[in-house]
């Protein structure tokens, strides 16, 4: 990490080293070419097949072909949204596209014909807002993104902090209350239930339908159905000022400052970066936000409260972090085989957290393999003894 200030990145050398970064969602892959200073200097977006992982991989390849036709690049940097496996080569688990422990590395590789570091999505706009937007100089953050869902990222001493098997920082299937909505996860009562833009719709929708005399603005903008009410509707009656909207915004910011504080209580960042398509609405949403975290984090009057920030490379921060992540990785050492953060015997670290909660997450074969090929590699021998 760079210091804080206007060059977070000193050239090193006389000439601008550029990197494509890449990002994959669920319904677009979306790549660039960006320098040191992470600007972006040529975009490309294409539809995702995401259906089909082969045809997903060529939408990909392709991209990357065109780019790399009128530009110099020393690093390819992938991030697409989901479960990277601690290799991170492997995609366990996509949520909105076909991988189910997909090789992703290798295929993408096989077809660029180019070396490509694979990172989560999430992780990636992290980097990049900590690099170049709303976190610069920090050193501790979290990039909680409320979109569709709620996606997230956590950095510590400046390193992306991913987790023993890879997938750390899924704060949006924490349970919030017990025996609450159902998720897509299969839980119930997960926090983007409560905090993410298919929350504030259906807070809209529902309120509409309950009180259609208090939505005018809202079922007018949705014309004239509660189902037709849309999150940038929402937004624009917000900014209105329309008090049905903006009590939507009160309530699921206030999940999300909640939230933050359950967070804070864990990690204790300095700064959250809140990014996704409801961000958007800024402070609408992070008032209560603010409001929220000020009244629920333990301790309160005798600690700082962490910065609440929005997120400020938009759409972009996949793009630069994922090109900026590659651009690093091939500056340290020569040929990396293996990834350098997560050693599958390394010394002990916070395992049997992590263990606990892979447990309940969706089975993904890497990890359950690898987690019975090794059990004890990092668990503390009291715990190792009762399982
Ligand atoms: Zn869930």
């Amino acid at each position: 990490m760079g210091p804080p200030g206007r060059e977070p990145s000193p050239p090193r050398g006389s000439t601008v080293t550029l990197a494509i970064g890449i990002d994959v969602g669920g319904t677009k892959v979306a790549a660039g070419v960006v320098d040191e200073d992470g600007r972006i200097i040529t975009k490309l977006k294409r539809s995702t097949p995401a259906a089909s992982p082969a045809r997903t991989e060529q939408a990909i390849a392709d991209v990357v072909a065109e780019l790399l036709g009128g530009h110099q690049v020393t690093a390819i940097g992938l991030g697409a949204a989901g479960f990277v496996g601690a290799d991170r080569a492997t995609m366990l688990f996509a949520p909105n596209l076909a991988w189910r422990d997909e090789p992703l590395k290798q295929r993408v590789e096989e077809r660029v014909g180019r070396e490509v570091v694979v990172e989560n999505d999430a992780n990636a706009s992290a980097w990049a807002e900590a690099r170049f937007g709303a976190a610069r100089g920090y050193r501790d953050l979290m990039l909680v993104a409320v979109g569709t869902g709620i996606g997230a990222a956590i950095i510590i001493g400046g390193e992306l902090y991913r987790g023993r098997w890879g997938i750390a920082g899924e704060p949006g299937h924490v349970r919030v209350v017990p025996d609450g909505r159902l998720c897509g996860c299969g839980n119930r009562g997960c926090w983007e239930q409560y905090c993410s833009g298919n929350a504030l719709v259906a807070e809209a929708r529902e309120f509409a339908r309950r009180t259609p005399e208090g939505a005018m603005r809202l079922l007018q903008l949705g014309g004239g159905m509660p189902e037709g009410i849309s999150g940038p509707q929402i937004t624009r009656a917000a900014t209105e000022g329309d008090p049905a909207a903006l009590r939507c915004f009160q309530i699921v910011g206030g999940w999300l400052g909640q939230g933050l504080a359950d967070l804070a209580a864990i990690l204790d960042p300095a700064c959250f970066v809140i990014g996704g398509g409801v961000s958007e609405a800024g402070d609408l949403l992070l008032d209560p936000a603010r409001a929220a975290f000020e009244r629920a984090l333990t301790g309160r009057g005798y600690r700082p409260f962490a910065e609440i920030r929005k997120a400020q490379l938009g759409q972009d921060a996949g793009i630069v972090g994922a090109a900026d992540l590659a651009r690093e990785a091939s500056r340290s050492v020569e040929p990396q085989t293996t990834a350098p953060s997560s050693p599958s015997s390394g010394p002990p670290g916070p395992g049997s957290f992590m263990r606990s909660t892979s447990m309940a997450k969706p089975a993904t074969n890497a990890a359950t393999a690898q987690n019975a090929a090794n059990p004890d590699t990092d668990q503390p021998a009291t715990v190792a003894t009762t399982r």
